[in-house]
């Protein structure tokens, strides 16, 4: 099959233009997300660059070669900006255009701008590294789990070695001067698989975009907005999946003792802080424990069941750190928690729930600041 540098250059150019015009729409709509906007400006220079690079004999060779070149090495540096901004981090334009800079440098130097492979070189060198440096900041950020995080910086990778191999390539094979570098097979086969990965990382770039914004929708729906622990909802969901495999775990439910009057002497402020500060020390206490906010001021912890003792000693260390709390708001505040708890393995949730709920209830009864363990469920003989 025989490629046609003009079709297939003209091709591009639409394409590219058209990415970034999607780009740019989809900005509009969201607005919080700069990465597509850096992206969308990036595709629309790509696109100016690679058409002054088709028009190679047809305009001056300054715009061809010089101008064309650094839309298209911006391109680049905007995609590797476009990826840190969509990371969380501070876009720095001299990293950006650092290569465009170099290279409008490099092109006042006779020797260099009259030697063609030195700029195919220096070029594909630039392409290769912004590549690079985008595949890995998007490797970088994959505590943050989005299904297209690894294609994405897979296909930057490999239009990065694409680029790297044309340096090899162009030092084996030298391209003569007098030959427009269009007629390369390099350039043919380059620019083709530029349109291919333009349009895989476009997909790439949206989809990542799309995801992020479903796994925080994800978060949001689990998690209680005041504390940042899971809503009773995901709280419960977790506890089911933990007993249906079976798993020994103990639930500690903590009531916070007259938190009504602290609300009512202090104002809700207060108690607010009181409900965070519970959470922040319970997750320091029970770091591997699942906690939840099943309501008001209860709250659920669910940890390995490491006996009776162990299980209790826990709790009893929660409580015990709550009522020598010192709020920052208010460090005069005495605060007090009671709790339940109850040991299973495998079972209903509802029936663990009620065991610990009646444990809970007997602490309050028998006078708050206590932890009341459930009987034990009787042994199957
Ligand atoms: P007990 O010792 O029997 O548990 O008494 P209590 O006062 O803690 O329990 P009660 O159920 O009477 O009051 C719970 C209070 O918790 C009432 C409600 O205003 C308060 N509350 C519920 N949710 C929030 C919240 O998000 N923020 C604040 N500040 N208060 C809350
Ligand atoms: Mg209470
Ligand atoms: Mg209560």
């Amino acid at each position: 099959m025989r490629l046609d540098i003009t079709t297939l250059l003209i091709v591009t150019f639409v394409l590219t233009l058209m990415v970034g015009g999607l780009f740019l729409f989809a900005w509009r709509q969201q607005r919080g997300t700069p990465a597509l906007l850096i992206w969308g400006l990036a595709h629309i220079l790509g696109a100016l660059g690679s058409a002054g690079l088709a028009l190679r004999g047809l305009i001056p060779d300054a715009i061809s070669i010089v101008v064309s070149n650094a839309a298209v090495l911006s391109a680049y540096g905007l995609i590797w900006s476009g990826v840190e901004a969509f990371e969380g981090r501070r876009v720095r334009p001299l990293l950006t255009f650092g290569g465009v800079i170099a290279w409008l440098v490099l092109c006042c130097v006779p020797t260099f701008y009259a030697t063609i492979e030195a700029r195919v070189i220096f070029a594909s060198a630039l392409a290769t590294a912004y590549c690079t440096a985008a595949a890995l900041a998007i490797r970088a950020g994959r505590a943050e789990p989005l299904p297209s995080r690894t294609a994405t910086a897979v296909v930057l990778a490999a239009y990065a070695a694409c680029y790297a191999a044309r340096i090899p390539a162009t030092l084996l094979v030298p391209l003569r001067e007098t030959r427009n570098p269009l007629q390369s097979e390099w350039v043919t086969g380059l620019c083709f698989a530029a349109m291919l990965f333009t349009l895989a990382i476009a997909f790439g770039f949206i989809a990542l975009v799309k995801e992020r914004a479903e796994h925080r929708q994800r978060i949001a729906a689990s998690t209680d907005a005041l504390t940042g622990v899971a809503n009773r909802r995901a709280f419960v969901a977790e506890a089911e999946e933990r007993l249906a495999r079976g798993e020994p775990v103990a639930l500690l439910l903590f009531d916070l003792d007259h938190f009504k009057v602290v609300n009512d002497t202090h104002g809700h402020a207060v108690g607010d802080a009181v409900l965070v500060a519970f959470c922040a020390l319970a997750r320091a206490l029970l770091p591997e424990a699942a906690i939840g906010r099943l309501g008001g001021e209860e709250f659920a912890c669910l940890i390995g069941d490491d006996g009776p003792a162990a299980v209790l000693a826990r709790a009893e260390r929660v409580r015990r750190a709550f009522a020598t709390l010192a709020l920052p708001e208010l460090p005069g505040l005495r605060l007090a928690a009671s709790a339940g708890v109850a040991r299973a393995a495998g079972g209903d949730f509802d029936a663990l729930m009620r065991r610990a709920d009646q444990a809970l209830y007997a602490a309050k009864r028998s006078g708050r600041d206590r932890v009341v363990a459930a009987a034990p469920l009787p042994r199957a003989a």
